[in-house]
């Protein structure tokens, strides 16, 4: 009898007034595996206090966010990202036996890659989600959508990304969990240097991007792992707990720390 009507809001990236999809914030597809693992569930962790601290869930962070044009768009670069980790197995390596810290994959699409991983830092800033909180403001938040909007890349330095896969020790020396399946929300580290680090983890996998004056970014050591315009990408391997910002918020719940 009542057909409701389609609730028209502004798409955060467009900024047109349309129906509105029930957007990810993380996207969808980091969720399966967590899923499969977990019997339906998985695990977040919040580093910003409160009660989601280790919280269970059974769906992922989502909100009306995006219009369904926008919402594509996104999903162009979330299918590349999903395609290559898929074909180069580029998260789910062993542990360097060589006992290095990393990783190189090469053969990447710059230009896809890194607006893949600019739309989820984007999502972070819009987000109404009181647990993806830490802010950078509004002149970054503007930028990037630009950036989107544009399919404009920026230059390596720009908003780069340190990608690192953590382990586990699960007995001393013996065996190791690669990229324990949990997600963990934004936190937001100033550091003596004036930049700001935003780490997350999403499906086990810690995301550092680095923000802040380039000529700053330029002379950092970040610079070395980020995503070059050749393809060209330093995956970390660290042990978990060696990772602060993981040992954190895990530490709180599984109490390691
Ligand atoms: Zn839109």
């Amino acid at each position: 009898m009542f057909k409701l009507a389609p609730l028209i809001m502004r798409c955060a990236l467009c900024l047109n007034d349309r129906d509105l999809c029930d957007s990810h914030i993380y996207p969808k597809f980091t969720y399966r595996r967590m899923k499969e693992q977990g019997e339906g569930s998985f695990r977040v962790f919040s580093t910003s206090g409160g009660k989601s601290e280790g919280e269970i869930l059974q769906d992922g962070f989502k909100e009306k966010l995006l219009c369904k044009e926008c919402e594509a768009r996104f999903q162009k670069w979330e299918d590349y990202f999903a395609r290559i980790v898929r074909q180069k197995k580029l998260l789910d390596f062993k542990r360097p036996s060589d006992g290095k810290k990393w990783v190189r994959v090469d053969g990447l699409d710059y230009a896809k890659m890194k607006l893949f991983l600019l739309s989820i830092l984007w999502r972070t800033q819009v987000s109404k989600n009181p647990r993806f909180n830490p802010r950078l403001g509004d002149k970054h938040e503007q930028r990037l959508r630009e950036m989107l909007l544009n399919c404009d890349p920026g230059c390596f330095e720009e908003y780069g990304c340190v990608v690192t896969v953590p382990f586990v020790e699960l007995a001393a020396g013996e065996s190791e969990e690669m990229r324990p399946p949990v997600t963990v929300t934004p936190s937001n580290v100033r550091r003596k240097d004036g930049l700001r680090v935003v780490p997350m983890q999403i499906d086990g996998v810690l995301f550092q991007y680095v923000v802040g004056a380039l000529d700053v970014v330029k002379r950092s050591v970040f610079c070395r792992v980020f995503l070059k315009p050749n393809g060209e990408l330093i995956v970390g391997v660290e042990e978990l707990t060696k990772i602060d910002f993981l040992r954190d918020a895990w530490g709180r719940t599984l109490g390691f720390t």
